[in-house]
């Protein structure tokens, strides 16, 4: 791999984010709710209106928030939820980021790859459990390249198991890799590529990422623009929080979005939001320098669907049932569920063991588990894997998604995929709750588009899969 930064320059300006946050620190009421009149139309906000919401801290103003990111996520994604689950590949890493237990200098963590064959246990159990989306996660260790990270891509798709079906979009969580690198990926057919800049404020940075590729913050800051050079559409960024101030680094992340889409079109496909977990050995993720109270990780989430409606939001198993519940309603798009966070854990009866783990799981419910509640919550679990595989992809996923595109495809994929999970994975007591959910949902389409969707669901019912508009 070829690491250069020759030429880079940080298009994070750190005085100027601070300005803002301290420019918008308090607000007339009336200018927050201009703030949100605008945002219910749907076409974003700007840094500083960002800025003015992150920091109204005032219960009264923090429904009217919440009411109004309820409002945005209902118009553009209905009551659809997109599901998925992470698979851990390896986690052997030669960085020593100071609040991840695959730390180099964690001595105390089992190390393991997964074999090939190990992948496929791994798939195989996910499958059938009726996962059709996975994210592959991987420490960064120089025996790990390119070449070795698309032939575990290429492993996970062609596993099939017996009457369960395939997986359908293989998602990558993988250290920055050069443009060569991100075309091998994209020739073996991820869909999103995901990299966390962790922190934008570059001493942090410095400080918690003393070694190895990642100490090159501007590396990591260039990694989603070599990706979509590389022809990768779907890029998903995130920053951690608890590392530093989360006021900062969510002003920096749209900066980061903004740029995105000023160089290639379009910004980023996914943003995710992890707060600091335990982990073994790493004391910083025991007590997070900058916490970030459940009051404010709230109020970022419905902020962030206001400030970037169209981008889906990714919420992991970090967070546990009650914050996840409420999430839901206040932007979250996409979804894990059932998630082990080490190499092996589907295949491993004992899973809740802290010496492998990259860190502790807020939410260790069962897919089938999560599902019944989404459900109770009214929302449809999605395994739609259509767009990626239509090409609907990047730029010209977005220009649909704004013409309101994902009501009219998405919602009837939701049913098709939903409908296949019921009959193929479900327990008793969700097919008891699902079906009548569907047949709800199909009686709100008008009498055209109700008569595509019936017949397809017909089909689904008959024993026809992957069926997608
Ligand atoms: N090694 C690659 C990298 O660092 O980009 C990708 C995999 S890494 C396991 C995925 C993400 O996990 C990191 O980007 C970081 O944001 C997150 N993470 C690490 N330690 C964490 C912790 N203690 N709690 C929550 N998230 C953590
Ligand atoms: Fe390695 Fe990624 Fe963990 Fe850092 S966050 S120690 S790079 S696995």
């Amino acid at each position: 791999m070829h690491l250069t930064t020759e030429g880079l320059t940080n298009f994070i300006d750190e005085d100027s984010i601070w300005n803002i946050v301290h420019a918008t620190a308090t607000a007339e009421p009336k200018r927050i709710h201009d703030i949100l009149d605008k945002a219910k139309e749907a076409k974003g906000l700007t840094l500083e209106e960002t800025a003015f919401l992150l920091q109204a801290d005032d219960p009264e103003v923090n429904e009217a928030i919440f009411e109004t990111a309820r409002a945005v996520k209902r118009m553009i994604y209905g009551n659809r939820l997109v599901l998925f689950a992470p698979l851990y590949v390896t986690n052997e890493c030669s960085n020593r980021c100071a609040y991840c237990g695959f730390k180099a200098d964690n001595k105390d963590l089992e190390r393991r790859t997964l074999t090939a064959e190990e992948i496929r246990q791994e798939v195989f159990v996910l499958e059938n459990l009726g996962h059709k989306r996975l994210l592959l996660v991987y420490g960064e260790h120089p025996k790990f390249g390119a070449d070795w990270i698309a032939e575990t891509v290429r492993t996970v798709y062609e596993t099939v198991a017996e009457k369960s079906g395939e997986i359908r979009r293989v998602n990558i969580n993988c250290a920055p890799l050069d443009v060569e690198g991100f075309r091998t990926l994209h020739d073996v057919g991820i869909g999103t590529y995901q990299c966390f800049q962790e922190t934008y404020h570059s001493s942090t940075y410095s400080k918690l990422h003393p070694c190895g590729h990642k100490q090159h913050i501007l590396w990591r800051l260039y990694a989603l623009h070599r990706a979509m050079e590389a022809g990768i559409d779907d890029v998903g960024m995130g920053a951690l929080l608890g590392i530093y101030d989360y006021r900062f680094d969510t002003l920096a992340m749209l900066t980061h979005a903004a740029e995105l889409e000023d160089k290639f079109g379009v910004g980023p496909h996914t943003i995710s939001f992890p707060r600091l977990e335990p982990a073994l050995n790493a004391d910083i993720a025991f007590n997070p320098p900058y916490p970030i109270t459940d009051i404010q990780f709230k109020r970022l989430v419905a902020v962030l669907r206001l400030s970037v409606p169209y981008t889906g939001l990714i919420l992991s198993t970090r967070e546990g049932q009650a914050m996840r519940r409420e999430l839901l309603d206040l932007g979250v798009s996409q979804l894990s569920a059932g998630s082990r966070t080490y190499p092996g854990g589907y295949a491993d009866p004992n899973y809740d063991r802290p010496e492998v783990q990259q860190f502790c799981v807020g939410d260790n419910r069962s897919l089938d588990e999560v599902i019944q509640e989404i459900v109770h919550q009214g929302y449809i679990p999605s395994w739609c894997t259509a767009c990626y595989r239509l090409g609907r992809t990047g730029e010209h996923f977005m220009e649909l998604a704004k013409k309101g595109f994902i009501q009219d495809f998405c919602h009837p994929n939701s049913l098709f995929t939903f409908k296949e999970y019921l009959h193929d994975y479900a327990t008793d007591s969700t097919r008891t709750l699902g079906f009548p959910l569907i047949q709800r949902e199909l009686d709100e389409f008008p009498t055209k588009r109700r008569d595509v969707v019936a017949s397809r669901l017909q089909r689904i019912e008959h024993g026809e899969r992957d069926l997608y508009l």
